[in-house]
């Protein structure tokens, strides 16, 4: 599946707020939105125009799409199968974004962003169940048992992203080994547990609902 390749800080730019696309960098003061807060462009320190009903809807869209990595036809059809779903439209969609691998990796703190941990699990470095998955949106269920393979396990970069995370919290849905890299999906992902960002997905799904 294709992913975004272009520049990301302008990403957050765009929205306003931090997304925390780039790991440890979005925590130093070289981070884009702690010094260019405006949107980019040739225009863009000119005006933040007022962004209200469609606009609205679009900027939470794209908002939760870059913050997870996924495209546009991707993460259609994630919506399309979190309406499916009994509950509530928007965190089923919610849920089933945190339950991707490469999330959950990242959750579990063996990488320091979801783009890290995508290319793990593309390169072979995680097992789910003791197989190997290189399917970054493969989707984690109940019981499963997520670790990075015995072979990966002195990997610099991993164990360099293990120590950086060391502080982040861990949602109560996962359960985390970090000096074995082993975690278990030991529950379903809570809505107040979901994102470090302000979100409200019931925008995304009036603008798909229309
Ligand atoms: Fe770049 Fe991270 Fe800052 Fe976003 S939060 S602007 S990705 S450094």
């Amino acid at each position: 599946m294709a992913r975004y390749l272009g520049p990301v800080c302008r990403l957050c730019r765009r929205e306003g707020m931090k997304l925390f696309l780039k790991g440890e960098r979005c925590h130093t003061e070289k981070c884009a939105i702690e010094r260019r807060n405006f949107p980019p462009g040739q225009h863009g320190k000119a005006r933040r125009p007022k962004v209200v009903g469609y606009g609205l809807q679009l900027r939470e869209k794209q908002k939760l799409r870059r913050i997870y990595g996924v495209l546009e036809t991707q993460f259609r059809n994630l919506f399309e199968k979190a309406a499916q779903m009994k509950g509530i439209t928007g965190e089923n969609l919610l849920g089933l974004l945190e339950r991707r691998l490469d999330n959950v990796v990242y959750r579990m703190g063996f990488g320091t962003s979801r783009a890290q941990c995508r290319q793990l699990v593309r390169h072979g470095h995680i097992l789910v169940n003791g197989r190997k998955v290189n399917i970054p949106s493969y989707t984690v269920k109940l019981n499963d048992v997520i670790e990075v393979k015995e072979k990966s396990k002195s990997n610099p970069t991993i164990l360099a992203a293990r120590d950086a995370t060391a502080h982040a919290p861990v949602p109560s849905w996962l359960e985390v080994d970090r000096e074995a890299l082993r975690g278990r999906v030991v529950g379903a992902p809570r809505r107040d547990e979901l994102v470090q960002i302000q979100l409200n997905e019931q925008l995304v799904v009036e603008l798909y609902s229309k």
